[in-house]
């Protein structure tokens, strides 16, 4: 495998931790370690922040072209090198190779999206209530920032946080998940090539996410915490930092809702629905998780996607076969068998899958379940694995009650060829995000985040930039002659 950094990088640096401890990353898909961690805490974090405190002051005051023009180069860099950082990705995280390389090639498009932001933080001039008086706004960065990000998005994850925060000209301490740092480590590597100063951006890899997460929210120098995750860890962090008042972002958990109408083009929901369901092998946050069909296409709809589903090829993600690889962890596999055998319990019928495949021991046989109904925990859980739960429905407001039926609010799709139904539904739907006749959403281009306990801020967009930046009012006065 590929060199790959395996310290700490803070103020510029590659670093130990103190204590010289570290732990192992492992292959999902073997078991084998394939990298050993230096396993930072609260110490590494204090020194992590204080870097980015210091680079603060320069790279705030850098011109915005001069951010712009490093972002571009991280991008370029991370594209020219796409494939290396998709073996990593894969190595770390299971998925296949072509998924991670996508996703790398996603997490650049947030550096140049945002490069390009960086140019257009406008301010305003307000007519004041006195003509010899003017309301000037600026926009000013936030600060020194911390990123706490998830393993199903090593680089994505990351790098649409750091792409915005750095464009706004915050400093930034990023704290990867335990299961895969790798990803994190290699960007920051080619982010100094490109010509980061140093302790603009800092990656501090450990295995007590708690300590790390702990020291990054009681410091009052740092200003803001972006966190992707899950709902439980985000409403911890949101209270931890409450304290020192500081900003958050929160990407939070999803139970998205697919919802295919009698009047859908079944071929295009059929698409929609492998994409959204199977990509990363149903471990996205926007994920299809509960599959609502109207009840006159449900045999139709079902049938058409066992064969699909069933053909699915299972592997590891270094093969070229591979759609859908391992799970992250035995705790992953154990929680989709739970919610499977609850499912099967309490009525369900599985169509195809139901059961662990011999590929090893975190692959999941990719499942359709039919008959499922509202009272079961895969319906109200977040699966986080390659099973597809069908549900018939009657009526338009029958399935748009279901749907909203659930504290999180990220994504959610509606397949219908009715213009009217569309709007209807799209605006009745109490998320963030709604795909219509689209199942795979996110774009540097578009605002992503969710509503209700899937959290609060956007990611990507022109109001990406906005969770970076603080509002700023002058009032300048004496002008009357
Ligand atoms: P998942 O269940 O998908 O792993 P988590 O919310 O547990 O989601 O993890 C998302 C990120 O949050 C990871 O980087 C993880 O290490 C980190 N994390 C988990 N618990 C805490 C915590 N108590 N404080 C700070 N970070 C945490």
């Amino acid at each position: 495998m590929q060199t790959v950094p395996t310290q700490a990088m803070i103020g510029g640096e590659w670093r130990s931790a103190d204590d010289g401890c570290r732990f192992d990353v492992r292959d999902p898909a073997t078991g084998h370690v394939i990298a050993s961690v230096s396993d930072c805490g609260e110490a590494e974090t204090r020194v992590a922040i204080s870097a980015a405190d210091q680079a603060l002051v320069g790279w705030s005051a850098m011109p915005a072209a001069g951010r712009a023009a490093i972002l571009r180069r991280w991008a370029d860099l991370m594209i020219e090198r796409a494939d290396v950082l998709a073996r990593i990705l894969t190595r770390e995280n299971g998925k296949p190779l072509g998924e991670a390389r996508g996703e790398v090639l996603y997490g650049a498009s947030y550096l140049h999206w945002f490069s390009e932001e960086a140019m257009r933080a406008y301010g305003d001039v307000i007519p004041a209530p006195g003509s010899d008086r003017r309301i000037i706004v600026t926009k000013t960065p936030v600060g020194v920032c911390a990123a706490i990000t998830p393993w199903n998005f090593p680089n994505a994850m990351l790098m649409r946080k750091a792409a915005a925060a750095l464009a706004a000209g915050c400093t930034l301490v990023a704290k990867p998940a335990a299961e895969t740092p790798l990803s994190a480590l290699m960007a920051a590597e080619i982010g100094i090539e490109a010509g980061l100063p140093a302790g603009v951006f800092n990656v501090v890899p450990g295995k007590d996410a708690a300590a790390i997460g702990e020291a990054l929210t009681s410091s009052e120098i740092v200003r803001k915490l972006s966190f992707t995750g899950s709902t439980g860890v985000g409403r911890k962090l949101i209270a931890q930092c409450a304290p020192s008042v500081k900003r958050v972002s929160m990407e939070l958990g999803g139970n998205a809702p697919f919802i295919v109408f009698e009047d859908a083009d079944l071929d295009a929901a059929l698409d929609g629905l492998m994409a959204s369901k199977f990509r990363n092998s149903g471990q996205t946050c926007v994920c299809a998780n509960r599959i609502y069909v109207n009840d006159s296409v449900m045999e139709e709809f079902a049938s058409r996607l066992t064969d699909r589903v069933a053909a699915l090829h299972v592997g590891a993600g270094d093969q070229a076969r591979t759609e859908i690889g391992p799970l992250i962890s035995e705790a992953a596999f154990a929680k989709v068998e739970r919610l499977v055998s609850d499912a099967l319990a309490r009525g369900g019928r599985v169509r195809t899958g139901g059961a662990k495949h011999p590929a090893g021991n975190l692959f999941y046989r990719p499942t359709v379940i039919e008959g499922v109904t509202p009272d079961m925990d895969v319906m109200r859980e977040e699966i986080f694995g390659p099973v597809a739960p069908l549900a018939v429905f009657a009526s338009e407001a029958e399935v748009i009650k279901l749907a909203n039926d659930t504290e999180h609010g990220l994504a959610a799709y509606v397949y219908t060829r009715d213009l009217g139904r569309a709007w209807r539904v799209g605006d009745a739907l109490a998320y963030g995000m709604v795909g219509i006749n689209e199942g795979v959403l996110s774009s540097a281009a578009a605002p992503f985040g969710g509503v209700k306990q899937s959290g609060f801020g956007r990611e990507g967009s022109r109001y990406g930039l906005d969770d970076y930046l603080e509002i700023k009012y002058m009032l300048m006065g004496g002008l009357s002659a």
